[in-house]
């Protein structure tokens, strides 16, 4: 499966986390903040289930995975696989970020989404933002998506509290990750940047 990795970030979940973008999107949400995950078949690393699986497990001082897109339904079976590995070495959670609504989901997808301990649910809406909510809470992009909790592991109040927005810079380019209304902004900063120097 193609994919980026982040090995270890605080600003996509619950606690220190290594998140996973897998490439590929078909929902298309307006004002999507990762429209270059969109493609499958982007220029980006190729890894298998097991590959993966050992690329977390010797990954230290984590204590979840979180899978992000692009729509990571779209490689449910290896994800499927990624963490029935993991789990019989590990305590790790996992959380999974879906544009679709569980009911929408079946299959592997719908096994992925119930194998995770949390999973956020819905379309981005970019007109429904999480900071027009009375309690925002973190690491959500629109208030009409939801939290779905699988098991006890997290709650509500492990998604309370500030948002967080990480910049890293490797090689001399720039990205963030975290927040999606940071990222929003930053990406259309960054084009008007691009637009006047043109
Ligand atoms: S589901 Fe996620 S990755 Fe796909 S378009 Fe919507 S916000 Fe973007």
């Amino acid at each position: 499966m193609k994919l980026n990795i982040i090995l270890t970030t605080d600003a996509e979940g619950p606690g220190r986390r290594l998140a996973i973008w897998t490439a590929g999107c078909k929902i298309r949400c307006p004002g999507c903040c990762n429209p270059e995950m969109f493609n499958p078949k982007g220029q980006l690393p190729d890894m298998t289930s097991a590959e993966l699986a050992e690329k977390i497990l010797s990954t230290p001082g984590i204590e979840g995975v979180s899978f992000l897109g692009g729509e990571p339904t779209e490689w449910a079976e290896e994800l499927c696989e990624v963490v029935s590995l993991v789990r019989e070495r590990s305590g790790l959670t996992f959380m999974l970020y879906t544009g679709h609504y569980l009911p929408e989901l079946s299959g592997k997808a719908l096994e992925l989404a119930m194998a995770c301990d949390v999973v956020v649910e819905g379309r981005y809406d970019k007109s429904k933002p999480e900071s027009e909510r009375p309690r925002p809470r973190r690491w959500i992009g629109s208030w009409n998506q939801n939290l779905i909790f699988n098991t006890n592991r997290y709650s509500e109040i492990d998604f309370s509290g500030s948002n967080t927005v990480e910049l890293r810079i490797e090689n001399g380019k720039v990205t963030l990750s975290g927040w999606p209304g940071a990222i929003s902004f930053y990406r259309k900063a960054r084009a008007s940047d691009d637009h006047t120097s043109r």
